[in-house]
């Protein structure tokens, strides 16, 4: 199991406690933690918007069974995607400068 995915099952059992009535006790520290959560992951996507291709696995090429290379569809060759909450939040500033 990977670090990430740690993580990720982590975020869920917090998930989980702070909805449900698993331990009502728990609940404001769970909210606290998602939301903690959260504030750090929008850092991260503003400072390190892209992540590597998860096709190509940031190399941006393929080799294909006769030797050959070919650029990865996903990414155009440059091995980067932009990564989801960055979306997000491109969007959000493209909505904004549309309704000024
Ligand atoms: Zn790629």
């Amino acid at each position: 199991m990977t670090p990430k995915t740690l993580f990720r099952l982590a975020v869920l059992g917090l998930l989980i406690v702070a909805v449900s009535d698993v331990a009502p006790g728990a609940r404001g520290a769970a909210w606290l933690l998602l939301v903690a959560c959260a504030l750090v992951y929008m850092l991260a996507c503003w400072v390190f918007p892209f992540r590597k291709c998860p096709a190509c696995k940031g190399l941006g090429c393929h080799h294909g069974g006769f030797g050959g290379v070919k650029l990865c569809k996903r990414c155009d060759g440059d091995g980067l995607k932009l990564r989801a909450g960055r979306r997000v939040v491109n969007a959000i500033r493209r909505h904004r400068n549309r309704l000024r």
